[in-house]
């Protein structure tokens, strides 16, 4: 399950979820459309050899998939994913509000016997589980409604991730197989993620628990203890440390080295405290790994990051996500909002722009490594190493003014 890594968020609220693993993100040209619905009869039949090859029945398959159809709608959120940018801030005034900060409340209040429960058994603090679930569904409250194995035959039928998502239809039928849902009730996001804390099918094989005994492992129903405790082995799973943050807001010292903002730039707790950073507000708790985060460049707020970052990376890996767990955990708990005022003059680039700005630094002598929208890790390098050269504070930052600059 992983989504495509982008500086900037690409999916609206209760999208999808979670890691797509491994899923190359998808760009606005790359449109090429194989299969419809007259043709699906035909991609089903060379599809149920695949199947039952990879042990479902042909009882199973049968079920699952009669009266399967191509979903346009479905074919339309993930070809508009590229175009679809908002900055960080605007993501987290919308995923973090003070109605969803207050419905946490409610719903830790209301659902706090489970959580105890959940915290002894796995070690995941609740704030972040309530902040998850907040997150992906709204406390339970937006699931998605749309059937699942349709969602997955449409992008597995698709030319661009149909390996990809053809895996998790076959992870999908494996779950009926199993006798957790009926294809009724597996419904979903578009991408086909599921239930409360949306979980893809492969990820629901893997880590889904049925933690209130009652014989399924149900992600869907109003119940929400089978989905927070699955949550909650997945977090475990991948490290989660109890009690430590996520991300802490952190004032920079003046003079502090741009540089050093970088996911690269591991160093204690105690180290950072030394070249003067300090929370803004409350404790900065003390850690062996930890780096600084600029999520809007040198003019926004300031973070440092601790491993429990990397951990929820693996829920969904865009920082605007991780920064919303984080920041809708410690305001459920009580903690402050972020106090840094965010650019709100600047806008998010484009595609085209983000394109642009690649085939720019690379025109100049910084190479980004291709030209395809995507603002990752060699893109951020490049532009340090410009913003360097012109003298500009290198924080790697992609802006309409810097693209300007680069122009001329
Ligand atoms: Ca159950």
């Amino acid at each position: 399950m992983r989504f495509p890594v982008l500086l900037c968020l690409l999916f609206p609220l209760a999208a999808p979820a979670q890691t797509f693993e491994a899923m190359p993100a998808p760009s606005p040209q790359d449109v090429t459309m194989t299969v419809t619905q007259d043709s699906l009869p035909a991609w089903i039949a060379a599809f149920r050899d695949r199947a039952l090859a990879a042990g479902i029945s042909a009882a199973s398959f049968d079920a699952g998939m009669a009266g399967r159809r191509i979903r346009a709608d479905v074919l339309d959120r993930d070809r508009n994913q590229a175009e679809f940018v908002r900055t960080v801030w605007a993501y987290l005034d919308r995923a973090v509000s003070a109605e969803r900060v207050a419905a946490g409340r409610m719903a830790l209040a209301r659902t706090g016997a489970a959580f105890d429960r959940i915290e002894a058994a796995y070690g995941v603090d609740r704030s972040v589980l309530a902040a998850i679930w907040g997150l992906e569904s709204d406390y339970g409250a937006v699931k998605g409604d749309i059937p699942v194995l349709d969602a997955l035959v449409t992008l597995a039928a698709d030319t661009r991730r149909g390996a990809y998502f053809e895996g998790e239809l076959i992870a999908a039928l494996t779950i009926l197989q199993h006798g957790d849902a009926s294809p009724a009730r597996m419904t979903g996001s578009w991408a086909g993620a599921m239930g409360h804390t949306q979980f893809m099918p492969s990820t629901y094989l893997r880590f889904a628990v049925d933690f209130d005994q009652d014989g399924r492992r149900d992600l869907w129903g109003a119940d929400p203890r089978d989905a927070l405790a699955s949550t909650a082995a997945y977090l475990a799973h991948w490290g989660w440390t109890r009690g430590q943050p996520v991300a802490v807001e952190v004032r920079l010292p003046p003079g502090f080295d741009l540089l050093l903002a970088d996911v690269k730039v591991v160093r204690s707790v105690a180290d950072w405290r030394a070249l003067g950073l300090a929370p803004v507000a409350g404790d900065l708790p003390g850690g062996p790994e930890s780096w600084v985060l600029l999520p809007a460049g040198a003019r926004g707020p300031a973070f440092l990051a601790y491993p429990n970052f990397r951990v929820i990376e693996r829920y969904n890996p865009a920082d605007a996500y991780v920064l919303a767990v984080s920041q809708l955990a410690r305001q459920i708990l009580g903690g402050a909002a972020v106090q840094a005022a965010w650019p709100r003059d600047l806008r998010a680039l484009t595609y085209d722009e983000r394109v642009a700005l690649q085939r720019g630094l690379t025109a100049a002598g910084f190479p980004t490594g291709g030209a395809d929208g995507r603002i990752g890790p060699k893109t951020v390098a490049a532009l340090r190493a410009w913003q360097l050269a012109r003298s500009l504070p290198p924080d790697g930052f992609p802006t309409p003014d810097l693209l300007a600059r680069l122009g001329r």
